[in-house]
């Protein structure tokens, strides 16, 4: 993909100083030369932790001690030679250790995600095992853990292997279609029925994977709009469900012009709940009428609508709608929907139990890995050209759409990514990553 790296790269792979422990990274050709020249003893056994003293080089200062470990490439995680420095987590330790190694000949400190840019690189992993990566150091719910665990463990990354394999027969079954009939061989023809059956087989199975849930919902959180006529109790709701005082609550009508939003985590679910302005038929007042505007749109965004309709139908959504009875204190007769007081906290069990049954099912099963958007165009292109495939009588057109298809998985993997996307990507990692 590109020449063999000649720098050597090193960065803090550890928690920002102060802390306990700093672990310092190393890879590249000139890793275990820095690493000797900086403890000055012999390298100890591959992958065994040595205590050392980490010295600087330039005036034989200790800077600190602790681990040295070596991992002689290319069975490492880049591929390369890596070592790691195990020394204390401060400041000045750091600083010091940063310091000698940047004065050593080829070495620099890395850019952001470059350790895994490397690796990716040398083929040690591929883009979907990363994007896992990438997800998993921002999980912060125990969902998103689960779902990146199953990327980075590579579950997509099999699927698509799976997929190439069966595309690549496919391929080859019309190169040799086409080459028979160069030979006026028009009984091979025959080997070929089901070909347009097998072509949709493997879209159909792209597009179960594409109508599970993204990886949006889960790592944004659903977004959960409440919605209703003015002085239904929205905002009085809002507070209960975010557990603080986050939102006006007064008895004017048109209290809540803009849209307060909420991201917070129910029962493990991550969310954005949004109290919206009050949805009445005409309002004098300019700045309410933008609040309603913006009501509006965010109802039509909304994954769940908490409608407080108070008798009156939801608007226009494609979001799930909970039909919520408010002041259940005090209204007395029979509504629509779950019964909540959000003033006494009657009812908010049930309706944080639909809420959250609701939510889970936009999000990916437990375990299940989610596609990205970048993930999700690329495979809805393979399986479009797949479906055209199916649909064509010419050989050479139909080869054509396999080799799309095929490039399409192809850049799911990273087999075929513009640096541009690769640039994109890393950028989003955190140096020593
Ligand atoms: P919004 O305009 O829909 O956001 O409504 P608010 O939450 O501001 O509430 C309007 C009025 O209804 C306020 O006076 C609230 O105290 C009152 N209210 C809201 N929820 C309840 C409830 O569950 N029970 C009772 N009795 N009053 C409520």
């Amino acid at each position: 993909m590109s020449a063999p790296e000649t720098s050597t790269i090193f960065a803090l792979s550890s928690g920002q100083p102060p802390a306990a422990i700093a672990v310092v990274r190393l890879s590249g050709p000139a890793a275990m030369t820095a690493a000797r020249a900086l403890t000055t003893r012999d390298l100890p056994a591959p992958r065994q932790a040595a205590f050392r003293r980490f010295i600087d080089p330039a005036t034989g200062e200790t800077l600190d001690e602790g681990l040295l470990i070596i991992f002689p490439g290319p069975r490492t995680e880049t591929g390369e030679d890596m070592a790691e420095l195990h020394g204390h987590g401060s400041r000045a330790v750091l600083r010091g250790i940063e310091t000698a190694l940047e004065r050593l000949p080829g070495l620099r400190l890395a850019e952001p995600g470059e350790f895994t840019r490397r690796a990716f690189v040398n083929g040690k992993t591929d883009l979907a095992s990363i994007e896992g990566l990438g997800d998993l150091l921002a999980a912060e719910t125990a969902l998103q853990r689960r779902a990146a665990m199953a990327m980075m463990g590579g579950a997509l990354s099999r699927k698509i292997e799976l997929w190439t394999t069966g595309l690549r027969r496919l391929a080859a079954e019309v190169e040799a279609r086409i080459d028979f009939s160069d030979e006026g061989d028009v009984e091979a023809t025959s080997a070929l029925t089901g070909f347009g059956d097998a072509c949709v087989a493997i879209a159909d199975d792209m597009d179960a994977d594409l109508s599970k849930p993204s990886a949006d919902r889960l790592r944004d959180g659903v977004r959960v709009a409440i919605g209703g006529p003015p002085n239904a109790g929205k905002s009085t709701l809002f507070n209960r469900l975010i557990g603080r005082e986050g939102a006006i609550v007064s008895p004017i009508a048109g209290t809540t012009r803009d849209v307060i939003e909420a991201s917070l985590a129910i029962r493990g679910i991550p969310m954005v709940i949004a109290d919206t302005a009050g949805l009445r038929g005409a309002t004098e007042d300019a700045i309410e009428r933008v609040g309603m505007a913006l009501a509006e749109t965010l109802i039509a965004g909304a994954d769940i609508l908490l409608w407080l309709g108070e008798g009156r139908a939801a608007p226009e959504t494609d979001a799930r709608i909970i039909q919520v009875a408010a002041k259940a204190d005090r209204e007395k007769e029979r509504r629509d929907g779950v019964s909540v007081s959000a003033l006494t906290g009657q009812g908010m069990d049930e309706l944080v139990e639909m809420l959250c049954d609701t939510a889970q099912s936009l999000l990916p099963m437990p375990g299940d890995y989610a596609l990205s958007r970048r993930q999700r165009t690329a495979l809805q292109r393979a399986a479009v050209s797949l479906r055209d495939a199916a649909g064509l009588e010419d050989d050479i057109l139909i080869g054509e759409c396999l080799r799309q298809a095929l490039g399409a998985l192809d850049e799911l993997t990273g087999r075929a990514t513009t640096d541009a996307v690769l640039d994109e990507l890393f950028s989003g990692f955190c140096i020593g990553k």
